[in-house]
């Protein structure tokens, strides 16, 4: 546990929250800033940041239960799609550095839009560079 973090107390029942899922390993609960009413949080109970720092088989375990929250969003509250959302880092938009993953429920007409603005490469190979980059920082095995 990190004692300044607000979702590590949230995990040691310091700070209160509304539970949707709890096992050893996971908790799921209403994030209090909803982008839309159902926006559901899901986090591991042991404090870990970012996304890349996480044990393959933690990751596995979070990844089945946000699996399992989009669909009781889909069932329980009838929504129409999800939205699954995951920052690292401060220029990232993250604000609670715990790792969570957003399980936003979507609605027809629910008014809200993800300011998604493509920009375009200036040529293939500057495509192509930044592809050769991120490949040359892949694991050996993955
Ligand atoms: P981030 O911007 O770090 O990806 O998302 C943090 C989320 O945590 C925000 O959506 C915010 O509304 C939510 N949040 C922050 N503090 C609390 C809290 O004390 N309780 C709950 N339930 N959600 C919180
Ligand atoms: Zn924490």
């Amino acid at each position: 546990m990190d004692s300044d973090c607000i979702f590590c107390k949230i995990v040691a029942g310091e700070l209160p929250c509304t539970r949707v899922y709890e096992d050893d390993d996971v908790l799921a609960f209403m994030d209090i800033g909803p982008i839309i009413k159902g926006h559901t949080l899901v986090i591991p109970k042991v404090h870990v940041d970012p996304l890349t720092s996480v044990p393959d088989e933690l990751l596995a375990t979070l990844i089945r239960i946000v699996r399992k929250i989009a669909g009781a969003q889909m069932k329980g509250l009838e929504a129409d799609g999800i939205n699954i959302t995951q920052a690292n880092g401060r220029v990232a938009g993250q604000v609670v550095p715990h790792l969570h993953f957003h399980v936003i429920p979507r609605f027809e007409n629910d008014g809200h839009s993800w300011n998604w603005n493509a920009r375009p490469y200036d040529s293939p190979d500057e495509m192509e560079g930044l592809a050769s980059r991120i490949r040359s920082g892949l694991p050996m095995e993955i």
